[in-house]
């Protein structure tokens, strides 16, 4: 069993010297959120990560939660550290203050993020919805809900529930039939009926009390995801129980320490989020923040996985090197020695940086979107974090999947083993590439919604800034991914006007398309921050700065040049090839 460590120097590599996030934030007006204060938070989150969250990650695989009588049970070190994190001050890090909050932003506190899901996912993402929780009511919600709901979020005594899947209804939102009417006896408000499955921390005992976001249709509604509502329902009023209920738990194959329930709601008393139906709307505030955490489960999950296979590496003796052995004295060598070893460290090594440097940079347009020193830029950091928010998602937690199987393949039956814990991150990867909207349905958000947006205008000014990099001047050593990259962003523009001229024809072509175009852009995009990392790493080598710090960095660049980004070549052929041998009815006939 691995406890976690947090990866502070790599983290601080990529916050002050990639991202020069203390300057960015001091252009912001944010000065006194500075080089040190960014360490100091971190250094404090990697203490509770490890200290207190890192063993609770066992814990709840071997102690599922469970339904007992109405009550979800889970272990109890999972309420200690719960109430550890929000008397610490983290439920509120990032809120308003005129909420309670220490309005922190995003940039500042990402790597503690980082760390608290690698920490211990499962417990995580009762806070982690409720962040979600508070964001869209403090966007969507009234003066009186607000003031009513989010200081005991920040606070951390109520938590926060996203309810949208149905039996019948999960990708395809439209076909919910949870009803709301409106309350004769109490003006303003709604009451609310209807079963709601897969809600995570649905019902526990963590918190005082549990709001619910539960989208539902009101009479009359138009039909589709046009009609639907947002409502805000408590589990307790005044202290008084509402009408919703947990019916049951989900067994399930990873995540078994996050409650999976299915709620009923019965009459429950409710408010109205935002407008009469424009629920929809209003969840996409919690849905993009949720999408986004769930890709920093992905990096947090490869994160862990690289850690245990790395480790495990450096320790496993068995066979020779095939050149010179490491430990002459020994009967063998660590199996780090062996190429096939070597190629699932660097893979697992160079998605897992790869995957922190592209997310901490979207974190930081999301900043620039939130609190921009001037509004055009502000805007158009939205509009790239709209684009890259699917890529994100998808690109990350299917790299996760991947990090995951190496780490077990790189334990060899050891990983097969529970007693590792190393199988525990592969089940708990899974969840990350289907909830919050399929991978799938990344890839079609992706190529249906935000490829065409504004005319194409978004992907153009995007592309234009990641040829930024090569306007530097490139040392030999990374000369293959510069001008690799440079192709790359070439090959994406005429990707892109390919599969929409397709589409114009053929709607199939989007759908077709849609996984290998989004693995297509995530590759490149780990090639741009792979070039960014480089140079830095570079540069310090130069100045004589640790060596062997910023000499692996470079390495692991080059590696991804040679050994990962030709995969590029074969998504891109995928995209070309178009949609027919997909939808010839012959393939699956019968
Ligand atoms: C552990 C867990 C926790 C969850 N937590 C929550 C939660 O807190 N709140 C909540 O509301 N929900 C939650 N969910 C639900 C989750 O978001 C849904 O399971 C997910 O969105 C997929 O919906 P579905 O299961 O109905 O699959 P379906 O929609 O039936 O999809 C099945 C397959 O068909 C594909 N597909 C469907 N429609 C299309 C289409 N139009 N085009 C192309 N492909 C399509 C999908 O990509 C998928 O591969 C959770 C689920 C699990 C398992």
């Amino acid at each position: 069993m691995y406890s976690y460590q947090a990866p502070r120097r790599d983290m601080q590599f990529v916050i002050h010297e990639v991202l020069g996030c203390a300057q960015a934030l001091a252009k912001m007006g944010r000065s006194e959120v500075d080089h040190d204060t960014i360490n100091a938070i971190m250094e404090e989150g990697a203490k509770f990560a490890e200290g207190v969250l890192s063993p609770l990650n066992a814990e709840g695989d071997q102690t599922p939660a469970y339904w007992d009588n109405g009550v979800v049970r889970v272990p109890d070190s999972f309420k200690t550290a719960h109430q550890q994190f929000c008397s610490g001050g983290w439920s509120g890090i990032g809120a308003d203050p005129q909420y309670g909050g220490q309005g922190l932003p995003i940039q500042a506190r990402v790597a503690t993020d980082e760390m608290f899901v690698s920490a211990a996912m499962a417990w995580r993402m009762c806070t982690g919805l409720t962040d979600g929780a508070m964001q869209t009511l403090i966007s969507h919600g009234s003066a009186e809900q607000i003031q009513g709901t989010v200081p005991h979020l920040v606070s951390g005594v109520w938590t926060g529930t996203m309810c949208l899947t149905e039996p019948h209804s999960g990708t395809d939102l439209g076909l919910m039939r949870t009803r709301a009417a409106v309350d004769t006896q109490s003006p303003g408000q709604y009451r609310i009926s209807g079963t709601k499955i897969y809600i995570s921390w649905g019902e526990h005992e963590l918190s005082e009390n549990i709001v619910h976001l539960v989208l539902a249709k009101l009479p009359d509604s138009p039909a589709g995801t046009r009609g639907i509502s947002l409502f805000l329902v408590p589990k307790k009023i005044d202290g008084q129980a509402n009408g919703v209920r947990c019916l049951s738990v989900e067994h399930k194959m990873g995540i078994h320490g996050s409650p999976t329930c299915v709620m009923q709601f019965d009459e429950a008393k409710a408010t109205l989020i935002g407008q009469v139906n424009g629920g929809l709307a209003c969840m996409f505030t919690m849905m993009n923040h949720a999408r986004l955490g769930v890709g920093l489960q992905g990096l947090g999950l490869s994160e862990r996985a690289w850690q245990a296979a790395s480790q495990y590496a450096r320790d496993r003796l068995q066979g020779r090197s095939m050149t010179q052995a490491a430990l002459p004295g020994t009967s063998a060598d660590p199996i780090i020695v062996h190429p096939d070893v070597r190629r699932m460290l660097l893979t697992l090594r160079s998605l897992t940086e790869g995957s922190r440097l592209l997310l901490y940079y979207v974190y930081q347009l999301q900043d620039r979107e939130l609190s921009g020193d001037s509004a055009p830029e502000s805007t158009r950091a939205g509009e790239w974090v709209a684009f890259l928010v699917p890529i994100v998602k998808a690109f990350l937690t299917d790299s996760a999947m991947e990090t995951t199987s190496l780490a077990i393949q790189v334990h060899g039956g050891a990983g097969f083993i529970r007693a590792t814990g190393v199988e525990q991150y592969l089940r708990d990867a899974k969840i990350t590439a289907i909830y919050e909207g399929t991978n799938g349905i990344q890839a079609l958000d992706l190529v249906g919604r935000k490829l065409a947006a504004n005319g194409g205008r978004i992907l153009q000014s995007l592309l234009l800034e990641l040829g930024q990099v090569l306007q530097a001047p490139c040392p030999p050593s990374l000369q293959p991914l510069a001008t690799r990259l440079a192709e790359l962003l070439q090959e994406w523009q005429a990707l892109s006007v390919h599969l929409l001229q397709a589409a114009a024809t053929n709607p199939d072509e989007l759908g077709a398309a849609g996984a290998d175009y989004l693995a297509f852009c995530g590759y490149t995009l780990l090639a741009w921050s792979w070039l960014r990392a480089g140079l830095v790493a570079e540069a310090a080598l130069q100045s004589g700065q640790e060596p062997e710090f910023y000499a692996g960095k470079v390495a692991v660049a080059r590696f991804y040049a040679q050994r990962l980004l030709p995969r590029t070549l074969a998504h891109a052929a995928a995209v070309r090839a178009g949609a027919a041998s997909m939808m010839d009815p012959a393939g699956l006939a019968g």
